[in-house]
């Protein structure tokens, strides 16, 4: 079980060590490789992403990731810039599906925006197309407008597209994932004013037809951000495609209260995946020791799961997790009155004592 480790910037280090601190006391045999990414490799190589990091990762089963990304280098040339290096990784290792679980754990209810009735025993699973969509398709760029409102000024513009297997494909993923679950698919589109998503929609429908134990409907994206602050619980697995999905799944895990709980698994047709917290870098808390490791400890239950095929271990760390915030601990992100506010190390120890 090759993994390759890549912990970036900002809380990416800390966070990252007390997922490995807790693979460590599984009993299992990991190899395990460090390497740069991010703004980090950027420092080290003169690029976020090196031929030496991709290498690990293409070659690895599965690739745990930090978070990358530092204001100080928003004024790096775009390919440069720290965030190239997980588009990078996507691009190269084909990661087309992308697995963000939004769970409300009943210890922390309080700490969701909404009512507690609305968000207590939730548990959505939004499966993101990761590949294709408005963020990769071409033509894109900059130039002179020649018709549209304003012919001669200049303009700038992307191109949303999707091609049949590319929808078919992330269907079947969460027509299967739906199996394991309770047997709901929500497809999520704009298929009243756009004509990829109008396709989206057929494809979608096409392709559930094999699928006659999923019960699929279909939601306008505008309704679905409204429905999912509205009435969460209504959702079980919701797909859609790259755009909507960046959106919906950061509004959903809001709704657990804390981005610092969430994990997130990219798969690609091999089972091959990079497992990461939903959050990004947090600059602002770096270096304090107070980031909250869990979403990426929970991101290496899903690693266990879902590329390494080792179940078991996958659900003593959810248990061990559970426990935790069951004996009050907490970082302070997730911090109340009453329980007990801990380091990242002291939530990772915590952890690691669940297990044994
Ligand atoms: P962010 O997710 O890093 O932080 C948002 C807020 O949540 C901050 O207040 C932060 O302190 C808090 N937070 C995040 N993770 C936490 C944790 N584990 N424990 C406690 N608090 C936590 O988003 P941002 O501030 O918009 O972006 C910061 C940098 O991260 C940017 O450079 C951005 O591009 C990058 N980013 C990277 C990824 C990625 O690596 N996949 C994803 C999103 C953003």
């Amino acid at each position: 079980m090759k993994i390759a480790v890549l912990p970036g910037d900002g809380i990416g280090p800390e966070i990252v060590a007390e997922a490995v601190k807790v693979l460590g006391v599984l009993g299992l045999d990991f190899d395990m490789q460090t390497a740069p990414v991010g703004g980090a490799a950027y420092e080290a190589a003169g690029h976020p992403l090196p031929e030496s990091t991709l290498k690990l990762a293409m070659e690895s089963d599965a690739v745990l990731f930090g978070a990358v990304g530092d204001w100080k280098y928003d004024t790096l040339d775009r390919p440069l810039r720290p965030e190239q290096a997980i588009l990078g990784l996507r691009k190269h290792m084909g990661l087309f599906a992308n697995f963000r679980p939004a769970i409300c754990y009943k210890e922390l209810t309080h700490a969701s925006s909404l009512k507690p009735e609305l968000v207590a025993g939730l548990d959505i699973l939004i499966i993101r197309e990761l590949t294709g969509d408005i963020y990769f398709g071409q033509p894109r760029g900059r130039r002179v407008a020649t018709d549209g409102h304003f012919p001669g000024a200049e303009e700038a513009f992307d191109t949303m597209r999707y091609s049949k297997p590319e929808i078919e494909r992330i269907a079947h993923v969460a027509f299967q994932a739906a199996q394991k679950r309770s047997k709901r698919v929500t497809s999520v589109d704009k298929a009243n004013v756009l004509e990829t998503f109008q396709f989206w929609k057929d494809v979608v429908t096409e392709v559930g037809k094999q699928y006659p134990d999923v019960q699929l409907d279909h939601m306008y994206v505008d309704n679905a951000a409204m429905q999912l602050v509205k009435e969460p619980k209504r959702f079980d697995v919701v797909v859609t495609g790259n755009m909507f999905g960046d959106i919906l799944s950061d509004e959903a895990s809001m709704l657990t209260g804390s981005i610092g709980m969430l994990p997130s698994a990219s798969l690609n047709a091999k089972g091959q995946g990079l497992y990461e917290p939903s959050h990004g870098s947090a600059p602002d808390i770096a270096g304090k020791g107070i980031a909250n490791p869990l979403a990426t400890i929970l991101s290496a239950a899903m690693m266990l799961r879902f590329s390494l095929n080792q179940e078991a271990a996958a659900q003593r760390i959810e248990t061990a997790v559970q426990q935790v915030l069951a004996q009050g601990l907490r970082t302070p992100d997730i911090y109340s009155e009453g329980t007990t506010k801990v380091s990242t190390r002291e939530m990772g120890d915590a952890v690691v004592q669940a297990l044994a």
